[in-house]
């Protein structure tokens, strides 16, 4: 028999949503979460559809947690302490190998990020995921786009382009060694929400983003909103031992710089600042967009709805 839409959401997804400053999670009309005083929501939403975001090849259990780094991500990026999230789920059936894989992947993430599942609707239609995270922040502090001054140094988290280099891969036209192949699915199957790192970011950081359209692209964003010039010196972007094994070093490079679904951060602090781990690559200066040396082309970043210029 099928299961009812009642008891797929017992069985598989009201389990996860204990967490601190949840008081009421799946079963009602609404979820309630406390604030700590003083401290202001953050949320956000992303989507991802089958066929747009993902192809049918990954396992649910990697969309699972895909789809709420995805989201976490805009979270890290503001420097905000995970609360909750609720996931929108549209499927085309109650698959109960699928359901089982993909709530496997939901819990990693839900463990990892500490960041409860407390509601979400369930219905029926093409394969469809929304994920809404809430986050704290204190009054008073946020890693916004247009915090960036003339005279920061600019930093990344991690290594760029996997994820781009993967998709390569997947689409044949490349063939990295089996272990570098492995390590670029994993990093676009299983990107990492970089949590810890937003919130250490909180008050040293004057802006932040997360690169999930490409380095260049969202950089453009930064400066815009900033109303400054970016200068990003391509040698020092960090990429990985698997991307770097590329046989050819600029399109390792352009992936680097213009590819997306990496979800590091990217972020700008005070020169004189230093943080371990993470990679300086360019400096803000006065002007505006973002320099690299690159042709002009290469630096759109993937666009939905076609080139806004
Ligand atoms: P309503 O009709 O009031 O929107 P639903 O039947 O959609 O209620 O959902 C019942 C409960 O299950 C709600 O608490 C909702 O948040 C939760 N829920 C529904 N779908 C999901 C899901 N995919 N993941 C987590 N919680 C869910
Ligand atoms: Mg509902």
């Amino acid at each position: 028999m099928p299961l009812t839409e009642f008891e797929l959401i017992y069985r598989y997804f009201s389990s996860l949503g204990r967490g601190e400053g949840v008081e009421l999670s799946v079963g009602d009309d609404c979820a309630i979460l406390s604030l700590p005083p003083g401290e202001r929501l953050a949320t956000s939403v992303d989507t991802l559809v089958e066929g747009v975001h993902f192809s049918t090849d990954i396992f649910p259990e990697d969309l699972g947690f895909r789809c709420v780094s995805v989201a976490a991500s805009d979270l890290a990026a503001m420097g905000a302490r995970p609360l909750g999230m609720t996931v929108a789920l549209t499927l085309p059936a109650a698959d109960e190998l699928w359901l089982t894989m993909f709530s496997q992947g939901l819990a990693a993430a839900v463990s990892d990020y500490r960041l409860p599942l407390v509601g979400g609707d369930t219905t029926r239609g093409p394969l469809a995921i929304s994920v809404q995270v809430l986050g704290s922040l204190p009054a008073g502090s946020a890693l916004l786009r247009s915090g960036a001054r003339e005279g920061d140094a600019v930093f990344v988290s991690g290594t760029l382009g996997d994820a781009a280099g993967a998709l390569a891969f997947l689409r044949g036209e490349w063939q990295p060694e089996p272990h570098h192949g492995e390590y670029l699915l994993q990093r676009l199957y299983r990107p990492e929400a970089r949590l810890d790192l937003g919130q250490a970011l909180l008050d040293r950081a004057t802006a932040a983003i997360d690169v999930s359209d490409g380095l260049l692209a969202d950089l453009g964003h930064v400066a815009a909103a900033s109303g400054v010039r970016i200068e990003i010196e391509r040698e020092c972007v960090p990429m990985s031992d698997a991307l770097r094994s590329h046989p050819e070093p600029e399109q390792a490079l352009t992936w680097a710089l213009t590819g997306g679904d990496d979800y590091e951060l990217c972020f700008c602090m005070p020169a004189d600042e230093e943080l371990p781990g993470v990679t300086r690559i360019g400096r803000v200066t006065t002007g505006a967009g973002v320099e690299c040396n690159l042709p002009v082309d290469a630096v759109r970043g993937y666009q939905h709805f076609g080139t806004s210029g």
